[in-house]
């Protein structure tokens, strides 16, 4: 059976997305096995940044070669591995790109880079978190690749990879698995590595608010856990928050695992970036779940490359999702006197 998306007017988005973002886990993956934790200096973000730019390269080339008009918004650039002081850090990211595109230079690959540095809104352009969940991937823990189209404003196309997810939640680690998401044709899954057929996935079908199963950073500086335990307790939900890395969370909602991954703002300050949701929305939204601000409103992708009419980010299976914003209304979480 083909893939679902061969028919559709976004094939060739869709093939050239998917192809870019296995590539980009696989230079990940390479990357991160290569770090002994032993040897690994607490400060040494090094690892992180190589996949980092190595990620962006390849899946902007890929973009640039296919589609040389769309402009990419996203989380790189490449004017610090220029920096003299930085060189054997470029050399590292050549490396790894080359041995994927062979004979790929240090100018090309800082030029593809580049190609992912767009700020402004367009009519149609792609975002881009080359390594969402930076701390994740250093952690050996949970990271994603986050590519997503935006035509007009709406997200018509994700692709979210995540190398260290299972095809369920486990635990531990898992071997990787690829979201897929067009809009109007479901959320489906596939393997990272090997060619196995997309499988359809979708929110739970959980109406009960006190047997709701959230999920929310590792990183307390990222989301307010204390206002998350408060909400669980108003609420009466009993299970323990699964706290995972990056936009793994969604795709934990969109396969049914969780009815929510809450983002739960910790001041009225920080505007949540474009990279860090597009992907992942389009995955829950297209399970059948739902997914606004803390107030209540639609997330608004036409504003740059920063969520400026949003605070913070409610994820829920649908079902959910008024008792959840009710229940932060009353609480006071996302109002703040400043
Ligand atoms: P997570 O892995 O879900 O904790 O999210 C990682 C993302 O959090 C990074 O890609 C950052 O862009 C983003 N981030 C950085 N600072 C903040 C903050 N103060 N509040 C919310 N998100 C943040
Ligand atoms: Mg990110």
């Amino acid at each position: 059976m083909p893939a679902f998306w061969k028919e559709h007017q976004l094939a060739a988005e869709m093939d050239t997305a998917l192809a870019a973002v296995r590539q980009a886990g696989l230079l990940c993956r390479e990357v991160q096995a290569e770090i002994d934790p032993g040897a690994l200096a607490k400060d040494d973000k090094s690892p992180v940044t190589v996949a980092d730019f190595g990620s962006q390269a390849l899946i902007c080339r890929a973009l640039g070669e296919v589609f040389p008009g769309d402009p990419v918004i996203g989380e790189e650039d490449a004017a610090v591995l220029q920096e003299a002081d930085n060189a054997a850090m470029l050399e590292r990211v050549v490396g790894h790109v080359g041995a994927r595109v062979a004979g790929s230079d240090a100018q090309q690959v800082c030029r593809w880079i580049d190609r992912g540095n767009a700020k402004q809104y367009s009519d149609r352009f792609w975002t881009l978190d080359p390594i969402d969940g930076t701390k994740g991937f250093l952690r050996g823990q949970q990271y994603a690749i986050a590519l997503a189209l935006v035509v007009h404003g709406r997200l018509e196309l994700a692709v979210l990879g995540c190398p260290n997810l299972g095809t369920t939640l486990a635990a531990d680690r898992g071997d990787g698995t690829i979201l897929v998401a067009i809009r109007g044709q479901g959320t489906w899954q596939m393997p990272l590595i090997g060619e196995a057929e997309p499988v359809r996935v979708s929110v739970s079908t959980q109406t009960d608010a006190s047997q709701i199963r959230f999920c929310e950073s590792v990183e307390a500086a990222h989301s307010a856990h204390g206002d998350s335990a408060r909400l669980a307790k108003r609420l009466a939900i009993a299970a323990e928050p699964a706290r995972l890395d990056s936009q793994a969370k969604y795709a934990v909602v969109a396969r049914g695992e969780a009815e929510a991954y809450l983002r739960l703002p910790r001041d009225n300050k920080y505007r949540e970036k474009i990279w860090d949701h597009g992907a992942g929305v389009l995955c829950v939204t297209e399970a059948g779940g739902r997914v606004t601000d803390v107030p209540g409103a639609d997330l608004d992708f036409t504003l740059g490359y920063r969520l400026e009419n949003n605070l913070g980010v409610v994820v829920s299976n649908g079902p959910q999702h008024e008792a959840l914003l009710q229940a932060m209304t009353d609480l006071g979480i996302g109002r703040f006197d400043d």
